[in-house]
């Protein structure tokens, strides 16, 4: 076994720090420390084997000051004692605590995927530019999705105020909130904020005559779907368009909107919200070769840049930003992250020519399976899932086993063990800036 501990590190630039982004750097830091990664399978038994270190120093840039957890923001719309919970800065992240982790907050403005270097843009005061060299890049940048879908605020202080503001509006009008799309993000916000407030007046509007339609899944889904979201009183408008909005005041003077559908019906609301825009890879830093005609990243099995990319074997791209099969979901962006890290791995462990200790089997480069359209999504306090092998099932039973009680927050969090300490830090460097060291 080869040992590198006094070689130079493997630098590792990471863009974006949300499911994806936060799964590769943690596992690649387990598994450069002879550990087992954190998302990969557990070993069939305690094998005490000592397995190579590594070298790396990981960077993750991130256009936000903290995890969102974007999966919760239906309810963060509706709850701000919830919002306070799916934003976590970075700086307050245990595993994160790390001599090899460094989290920067500014956006990634280009890469050249040649010379291996990526300008990075500062946020803030003096907004500053550099460049930064890498030996690997996992881009993780995910969609651009648009306010109210997820927050504008970068910092978790303004997307407080941002989502409170949000949540406030909604609640304190009498003709009520109208979210305009039947997708999965729009049936969630209304379904969220029926469920947490009765009284609030909610309707959903959806321009085709299903919910869900543009998702490829069974009608089974999209009927139950549908059941459920009237279950929690919100009520539904099937096969209205949205035409346009307008600034309105009530028969009381009281200043409102008037939203009005293409086949004539108007209605009145205190609050609008839009769930239909289309989401775009956020991978404008990238070269137009790397990317299809709609800005997503062609990948190998092996997440990849695909060969056509100068070094595509040093770039990597998982998470939504990926061009791959299947509903985009967290699950699939933490998975990917898994692969990534661990064949970002055997490429360090190919270059140093170590040979790895068998533990259960030989480890080896993973590569991604197609994966078929699979869904849970969130409906009030039940939850309605589809995955091939297991059909549609829905019930409460489903809402505790795909999201817990707080839309799948602690899921994720534990999965990634965010939570967790890194016990080969010093006291002082975890806790030193929290003058907890003594
Ligand atoms: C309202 C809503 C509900 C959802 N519900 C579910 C659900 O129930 N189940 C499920 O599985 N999935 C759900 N999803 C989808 C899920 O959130 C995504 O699949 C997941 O977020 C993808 O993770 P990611 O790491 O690829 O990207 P993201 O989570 O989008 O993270 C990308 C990160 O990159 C950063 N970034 C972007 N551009 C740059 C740049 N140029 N420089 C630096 N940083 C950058 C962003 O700030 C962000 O932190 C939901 C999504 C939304 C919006």
């Amino acid at each position: 076994m080869g040992s590198l501990a006094d070689s130079a590190p493997f630098r590792v630039l990471v863009i974006g720090g949300s499911y994806g982004g936060l799964s590769a750097a943690l596992n690649l830091q387990d598994l450069c420390r002879g550990k087992e990664p954190r998302c990969g399978p557990a070993p069939d038994k305690e094998h005490g084997v000592e397995q190579p270190q590594i070298p790396i120093d990981i960077t993750i840039v991130d256009e936000r000051d903290g995890f969102y957890h974007a999966i919760g923001g239906p309810l963060v719309l509706a709850s701000e004692t919830y919002a306070e919970k799916a934003w976590v800065k970075y700086d307050e992240i245990p595993a994160l605590r790390s001599p090899n982790i460094k989290v920067l907050q500014g956006s990634v403005k280009s890469v050249d995927t040649e010379e291996k270097v990526a300008t990075f843009q500062a946020h803030g005061p003096g907004a500053e530019e550099w460049e930064i060299q890498y030996d690997y890049l996992v881009a993780a940048a995910g969609l651009r999705r648009v306010w109210p879908v997820v927050p504008k605020s970068l910092r978790r202080k303004e997307y407080l105020l941002e989502t409170g503001d949000h949540t406030r509006d909604a609640l304190t009008g009498r003709h009520g909130v109208v979210v305009v799309g039947g997708g999965a993000v729009g049936v969630e916000i209304a379904s969220e904020l029926k469920d947490l407030h009765p009284e609030t007046k909610v309707t959903l509007v959806q321009s085709r005559d299903k919910l869900l339609s543009a998702e490829p899944l069974p009608e089974e889904f999209k009927d139950i779907a549908l059941d459920l979201v009237r279950e929690t009183g919100v009520h539904v408008l099937l096969s209205h368009r949205l035409d346009r909005t307008d600034e309105a005041r009530d028969d009381d003077g009281v200043d409102c909107y008037r939203v009005h559908f293409t086949n004539g019906h108007t209605m009145l609301a205190d609050q609008v919200v839009m769930a239909v825009s289309k989401s775009v890879p956020s991978t404008d830093f990238l070269p137009p070769f790397a990317l299809d005609e709609e800005g997503y990243v062609l990948v190998e099995s092996t997440l990849q840049f695909a060969d056509s990319s100068p070094n595509a074997s040093s770039h990597f791209a998982i998470g939504d930003l990926a061009k791959w099969s299947g509903i985009k979901r967290c699950g699939a962006a933490m998975h990917m992250g898994y692969y990534a890290a661990n064949n970002i791995f055997m490429s360090m462990v190919e270059e140093n020519g170590i040979e790895l200790p068998v533990i259960d089997k030989p480890r080896e480069v993973l590569k991604l399976d197609e994966i078929p359209p699979m869904m849970g999504l969130a409906v009030g306090k039940k939850a309605i899932s589809y995955w091939p092998e297991a059909g549609v099932n829905s019930g409460e039973d489903v809402m505790k086993s795909f999201f817990g009680d707080d839309l799948a927050f602690s899921i994720c969090w534990n999965h990634m063990r965010l939570g967790t300490l890194d016990l080969e830090t010093t006291v002082d460097e975890r806790f030193g800036d929290l003058g907890l060291a003594s």
